[in-house]
């Protein structure tokens, strides 16, 4: 950090201190990080932002400041000068930065008194979230976190630094806006001037990109605040920040090639070191392998495809799931369990949707030791050891099913059957996504990305063999960003709204803006988004978006420190013509009340 302007509080940043400064006057301000009474000497660790310094107050050269040094508290402010000298050999702190020297204490001034805090800035005791959070200020003077907010800054400047030189234009988007299109729940804000109409907060800036390509800006990034009001799933912020990105006139290469080299930039400031171009995998292979389409490929298991070895089995259950059109599909993992084990796991496979799970631990010989042994021939028994390499004393899972629920349940045992924590890192691109998917509770196609995806394939066959010009980017099993090739016409991007039920008018009622927009010479363009908090706890090997975000929201969507979201006064509401139908606290308090209520 660059040296500070010295006035009276500091001359030179604490943390900064080197043997290169020993002999120097210097003046540091700060908190008092801990105090140390040693025979008659005082020491106390000054934090400032750069870092600890040590400070010694001896009572013969200074006595009024080691006087006052003795009624200091931990985290009082304090701003003190004197000598910096080195450490005597024996006192060297090898972990501390600052290790080697020290300031021998000449004045000090107590600019602030600090009550005892509900928790150990210096300290890593365990703290709970609901303490952390109503006191953030003070959970952000601890180390890990003022690292993580600096890698935080570090990232999304190196992302700024990145794009710029490359020619892409940072534009803000409005934040007070209509309700866009990824497919969750609208925060939304009420309108005073026109009373019963309402603001929605973007969802992500995915119609202002698109309007902006068609508005001739060519590169388009943002830093991009995004609202989801979705029910809590663990990890999840009601808001939370997104690189956005938006090219015209590129095709999925462009994307790729610019984004690779984003990504390498920014994952080595964690010292995450990547080999471009990054591998591409279809999302039909990742499915077929990992059984998820954001795969944790560190874990070494893979599915194997085994229906062909089974086709003319007498076994009834893998005959039937084969006969209907579905797939039999195996794992082989670790060992010989006990029973126990695979009773568990039978259970697992229920509840991810199986109607059961096969279980085999092979045998010397080859043979099975296994509950459906007496149904398969040796033939079947070897072929399908062969096909997923299984050895003597290895276990076999197998599902029958749909393709689906069988990618579903053994993607979904995978991270069960782990060999201990996965190491270092694995990224990877996912492209070549169907279009949609069924949504079995309303009848209907859905988008598996959003409505503005340009769909490939043969758009005159049914939508659910379309495939989309769609790619994520996993990092680690996680969806670190995702984006497509957009509809730049708007007769497909009608078939699009028809193929998932959104009619010509209601499409004009929603998004007539854009539709409009395409029909004034729109370029061919497509574009991605990060999602910078996960980005940031995966480098900071945090294991919670919460500790990347300065002043999160506590799980239950509200934030212990500030009270939101709160009543507001009559008066407002009156303004807004708004009417509140308040929950009795109780029934709410007790979950009884649904989230979402019509005030008419
Ligand atoms: N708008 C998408 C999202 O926020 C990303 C994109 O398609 O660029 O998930």
């Amino acid at each position: 950090m660059k040296a500070p302007r010295p006035n009276r509080y500091r001359t030179h940043w604490a943390g900064q201190l080197r043997p290169g400064d020993v002999g120097q006057r210097v003046r540091v301000a700060g908190w008092v990080h801990r105090r140390r009474d040693h025979g008659g000497l005082i020491f106390i660790d000054l934090r400032d932002r750069t870092g600890l310094l040590q400070l010694v107050f001896r009572p013969e050269e200074a006595p009024e400041a080691h006087a006052a040094a003795g009624g200091l508290r931990g985290e009082d402010v304090i701003s003190v000068s004197g000598e910096l000298v080195r450490r005597d050999e024996s006192a060297v702190n090898p972990e501390l930065p600052t290790g080697e020297v020290e300031l021998v204490a000449g004045e000090l001034a107590q600019l602030a008194d600090a009550e005892t805090p509900p928790f150990q800035i210096g300290e890593e005791d365990p703290v709970g979230e609901e303490l952390r959070l109503r006191y953030r200020y003070l959970d952000l003077r601890k180390e890990r976190m003022r690292d993580n907010v600096m890698l935080r800054h570090a990232v999304v400047k190196e992302i700024r630094d990145f794009l710029s030189d490359e020619g892409y234009v940072e534009v803000e988007t409005p934040v007070m806006t209509r309700s866009t299109p990824e497919g969750a729940r609208d925060f939304l804000v009420p309108s005073r001037l026109m009373q019963g109409s309402w603001y929605a907060l973007p969802q992500s800036p995915q119609l202002f990109k698109q309007l902006l390509m068609i508005a001739g800006y060519e590169r388009y990034f943002q830093i991009a605040r995004c609202f989801r009001d979705e029910d809590f799933r663990a990890d999840r912020q009601p808001e939370f920040t997104q690189l956005d990105m938006e090219l015209a006139f590129v095709e999925e290469e462009d994307v790729f090639e610019v984004v690779d080299r984003l990504l390498q930039r920014v994952l080595a400031l964690a010292g995450v070191e990547i080999a471009l171009p990054l591998e591409r995998l279809s999302y039909d292979e990742v499915m077929l392998r990992y059984g998820s389409d954001r795969p944790d490929r560190r874990i070494g298991v893979e599915i194997t495809d085994i229906s062909d070895i089974l086709r003319s089995s007498e076994f009834k259950v893998f005959a039937g799931a084969l006969a209907s059109g579905g797939v039999v599909r195996a794992l082989k993992a670790g060992g010989d369990w006990p029973r126990r084990r695979f009773d568990q796991l039978t259970e697992e496979a229920q509840a991810l949707g199986a109607k059961g799970l096969a279980w085999a631990v092979v045998d010397a010989g080859g043979e099975w030791r296994s509950p459906i042994a007496k149904f398969l021939s040796e033939d079947e028994m070897a072929r399908t050891n062969d096909a997923l390499g299984a050895r003597h004393g290895e276990a076999i899972l197998i599902v029958a099913d749909s393709a689906d629920v069988a990618a579903r349940v053994l993607g979904g045992l995978r991270p069960e059957l782990a060999e201990g924590k996965p190491e270092g890192h694995d990224i990877f691109w996912v492209v070549d996504f169907p279009a949609f998917e069924w949504n079995e509770d309303e009848g209907r196609w859905d988008a598996v990305h959003h409505p503005f995806t340009s769909p490939a394939g043969d758009l005159d066959a049914e939508p659910g063999s379309w495939r989309s010009r769609a790619y994520d980017v996993i990092f680690d099993g996680w969806e670190l960003g995702g984006g497509s090739i957009r509809i730049s016409d708007t007769a497909v991007q009608q078939k699009v709204f028809d193929a998932i039920g959104i009619g010509p008018a209601e499409a004009k009622q929603r998004f007539g803006f854009l539709l409009e927009a395409l029909t004034y010479g729109a370029p061919p363009h497509g574009g991605i988004a990060f999602g910078i908090d996960r980005m940031v706890a995966l480098l900071a090997g945090a294991t919670s978006i919460r500790d990347v975000i300065a002043f999160p929201k506590a799980a239950s969507g509200a934030d212990p420190m500030t009270g939101a979201p709160a009543t507001v006064d009559e008066r407002q509401l009156r303004e807004l013509g708004v009417t509140v139908i308040a929950p009795a606290p109780a029934a709410q308090a007790r979950g009884e009340v649904a989230e979402t209520r019509d005030p008419r």
